[in-house]
């Protein structure tokens, strides 16, 4: 998906501007990426009408190039499309009682357990999980070795095969002994059927829950669809849980889900511990449905931080020769602005990965500067006149030495040619600098 995304944003490179042509260029290998991530083909058109809408009706930015924008207005739309902004769980009632539903290996189970890890650490509460599947006694069994490994009581009646009455008696057993949360573990089928939504109905029209969850396993595609859809009708639930979103899974049921139900997704699991639960956010599942990592992020704190005045300033310097160590300066602390250097190289896609292991710190700018602010401001203005005796003092001044003075000597005269070189085209030294 990422590829052919790529391959549609560089239609959109070297244009100056975004023009109807090319946005439908652009427009149609994003379709075509959304389907390809499972999206459901109405949404896809939809979605894509939205933001040709949005791109033609946008001036394109003079720091960015178009292709940026772009990106940026199908990511806004996308994290819009699926909610926008992080939704919680309604924790009222006393006890709350969450219920949870869903087709039989979505994993209800699981995410019970960790659903009640999760309130247990991080909002202090003190839950019960209540075994309603009576048809599976594994089902039970399995309950309770989830509750054992998270440490929190589990209710259950295995010769009970009323699922209402194991959930009320399990409320009543939660009042008594002090539990303010109540998960309730339901059965499902292998597919959508009536008897299986007749028991679900009856049990939450029985215990009238705060919160009533839907749980879909993200790899289902476009089936996930439909089944979100019947639950929906029967139980008008109130948030959806994607789970098994540690594959390579692009998730494009979330779009489909959120579209159809109008339902919000609110936690994702990502794999089978107990701990691999994570709050659903909607920004960060467009990044990933587009498969581009945060480079959206980059662009945009670039844009915010990056002063076009003072690159203006610079360009005509660099163009008559006056780039000395004062820009320079500026330069780094303009980075420095940016944020942390290794948040910015995990940014960029691909890089994250690959510079995990290797150390970079914000200290790295330290001798620079230190460097820097022992030069006279002749030697910044020109740095030519810097010679052996120059370089001693400098050295000494900034508690460096004569070595690392001359390599930022010649790291800045590199730094002042490869500026010298990107003049020819649109300027913007730094922000060209930074790309690629
Ligand atoms: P239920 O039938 O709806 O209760 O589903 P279960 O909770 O029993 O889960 C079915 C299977 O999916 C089990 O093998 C779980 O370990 C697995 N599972 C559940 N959630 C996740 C997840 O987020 N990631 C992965 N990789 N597996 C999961
Ligand atoms: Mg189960």
């Amino acid at each position: 998906l990422s590829e052919k995304l790529d391959k549609a944003l560089h239609v959109l490179k070297g244009h100056g501007s975004i023009t109807e042509v090319n946005v439908a260029e652009t427009l149609k290998e994003v379709r075509r990426a959304l389907l390809d991530a499972d999206v459901n083909f109405k949404i896809a058109k939809e979605f894509t009408n939205r933001v040709k809408e949005k791109a033609l009706g946008q001036n394109v930015l003079t720091t960015l190039q178009p292709g940026q924008l772009m990106v940026k207005i199908v990511k806004d739309e996308l994290t819009e499309l699926m909610g926008g902004d992080v939704e919680g769980i309604n924790m009222s009632g006393t006890p709350t009682i969450i219920l949870m539903s869903g087709l039989q290996g979505s994993g209800k189970t699981t995410f019970s357990g960790k659903l009640a890890n999760f309130l247990k650490t991080k909002k202090t509460k003190k839950p019960l999980l209540v075994a309603c599947d009576v048809y599976r006694p594994a089902a039970v069994d399995q309950l309770h070795v989830v509750g054992d490994q998270i440490k929190v009581d589990v209710y259950s009646d295995k010769g009970n095969t009323d699922p209402v009455a194991i959930a009320q008696a399990g409320i009543a057993h939660a009042k008594q002994n002090g539990h303010n949360v109540v998960i309730i573990d339901t059965a499902g089928r292998l597919a959508v059927d009536e008897a299986m939504m007749k028991e679900i109905s009856n049990i939450h029209k029985a215990i009238q829950p705060q919160e009533t969850l839907f749980v879909v396993d993200s790899m289902t595609g476009q089936d996930a669809v439909n089944t979100a859809k019947a639950f929906n009708d029967v139980l008008n639930f109130d948030g959806v849980i994607l789970t098994k979103l540690d594959g390579d899974t692009r998730g494009g049921a979330a779009i489909s889900i959120k579209s159809v139900v109008n339902k919000p997704i609110k936690f994702i699991g990502t794999g089978e511990k107990m701990e691999a639960i994570d709050v659903f956010y909607p920004s960060r599942m467009a990044d990933r449905i587009l498969g581009m990592g945060d480079v959206v992020s980059l662009v945009e704190r670039a844009q915010e931080q990056f002063d076009e005045v003072e690159a203006r300033k610079l360009q005509k310097k660099i163009a008559k020769n006056q780039f000395g160590f004062d820009d320079f300066l500026k330069q780094i602390q303009q980075i420095k602005k940016m944020g942390n250097m290794k948040d910015l190289i995990g940014m960029i896609p691909g890089a994250g990965k690959m510079m995990k292991d290797i150390d970079i710190d914000d200290d790295a700018f330290k001798g620079i500067e230190a460097i820097i602010h022992s030069m006279t401001v002749k030697e910044r203005t020109n740095p030519s006149i810097i010679d052996a005796s120059r370089k001693k003092r400098i050295g000494k001044g900034s508690g460096t030495s004569v070595q690392e003075v001359n390599q930022l000597l010649k790291q800045f005269n590199q730094m002042s040619k490869m500026m010298k070189m990107m003049q020819g085209g649109k300027g913007k030294a730094m922000m060209n600098a930074m790309k690629n």
